[in-house]
């Protein structure tokens, strides 16, 4: 019987990948974590607070709900990172492998460990950029998930961990605020527009970065997950596409509902992040390995976000 750790469950990702667990397994399958104490999205689980820095605390929650798979989220993303790199590099490094050493040591049957675009640089093939070449990372972030992204290779290899991982673009929901990273700009941006505010965007208008509506990332996650092992050929971690556009193009698709709607551009040192990134991702070995396939682009998101939103929009101006 399957029984699941979320590790970072309270941020953008964990909430509703949580949930969404909730729905395959049930609610009372899975364990939510965080360093941070519950918050309303994750309510209806079991709930206890954990920081991944701590491996005894970690085993301990392990053994108590007799944990056999755990999704380890919890990271300090781009833009946070480069404001405090020996935090970031901690974190991101001493969590995953507390998270992997355990897995070891328990046998436990599946670990997920995300990873991001930040493993490109600036020397990465910036169009369709494919799963093997340069990578020259050079933010604190995605060093980090490229040592990481060898590390959950190395568990698999020599301990038979069977570790899962994906390096999903800029992730947008529209249930919850993001946490840090350089593509936050296109959650914030369907916030100002149903508030009627004009919007000062961080990046340059004709920035393209890849994209990924927040269900499809949960679709890929769990499809990864649920694939049979033997289909699970790249260790490290996996390309997924999905949508990839600029702040003018994303502007537009809100234009076609909120007419009214403006933008102004103030780079910052976002932009040299964004810079550092590709355009555009090649994820044919996600397709053939396990079928990945997403369901939303541009105006499919714009209009689902503006049709959504508005319902908990309160909810975040209150808060
Ligand atoms: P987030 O910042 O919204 O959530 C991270 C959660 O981890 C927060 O709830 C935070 O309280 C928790 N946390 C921080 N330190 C902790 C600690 N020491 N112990 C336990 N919990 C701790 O981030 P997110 O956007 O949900 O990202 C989740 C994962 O997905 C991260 O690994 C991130 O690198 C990866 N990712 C996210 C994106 C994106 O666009 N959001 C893109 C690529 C990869």
């Amino acid at each position: 019987m399957d029984r699941i750790l979320v590790i970072g469950a309270c941020g953008q990702l964990g909430s509703e990948l949580t949930n969404e667990l909730g729905k395959i397994f049930g609610n009372d399958h899975i364990i939510a974590s965080d360093i941070s104490k519950p918050n309303s999205a994750i309510q209806g689980f079991k709930f206890e607070q954990l920081d991944v820095m701590n491996a005894d605390r970690l085993a301990e929650i392990v053994d108590q709900h007799q944990i056999t798979q755990i999704y380890h989220l919890a990271a300090i993303l781009s833009a946070k990172g480069e404001e405090n790199p020996q935090w970031a590099w901690n974190l991101n490094m001493t969590g995953l492998l507390n998270v992997l050493e355990l897995a070891k040591e328990k046998n436990l049957d599946k670990i997920y460990w995300p990873s991001s675009i930040a493993v490109f640089g600036p020397s990465t093939p910036i169009d369709n950029t494919p799963q093997h070449t340069v990578m020259d990372p050079n933010t604190v972030y995605g060093i980090s998930k490229l040592a990481g992204e060898r590390w959950c290779e190395y568990y698999f290899e020599k301990y038979g961990v069977d570790v899962r991982s994906i390096r999903y673009p800029g992730l947008i929901g529209y249930k919850s605020l993001p946490g840090g990273g350089t593509t936050d700009y296109a959650v914030d941006i369907y916030h100002k527009a149903l508030s009627e505010e004009p919007f000062e965007c961080f990046l340059s208008e004709e920035t393209y970065l890849p994209m990924m509506y927040m269900q499809d990332a949960i679709k890929a996650t769990i499809d990864l997950m649920q694939a049979p092992a033997k289909k699970v050929k790249i260790r490290s971690s996996y390309n997924v596409s999905a949508i990839s556009f600029s702040p003018r193009e994303i502007v537009a698709s809100i234009q076609g509902h909120i007419p009214s709607f403006t933008a102004t551009y103030k780079p910052d040192f976002r932009q040299a992040i964004a810079d550092s990134w590709p355009n555009s991702i090649d994820d044919s070995e996600a397709k053939s390995d396990w079928d990945w396939n997403p369901a939303f682009d541009l105006d499919k998101m714009t209009n689902d976000i503006l049709t959504h939103l508005p319902e908990i929009l309160g909810d975040f101006q209150k808060a």
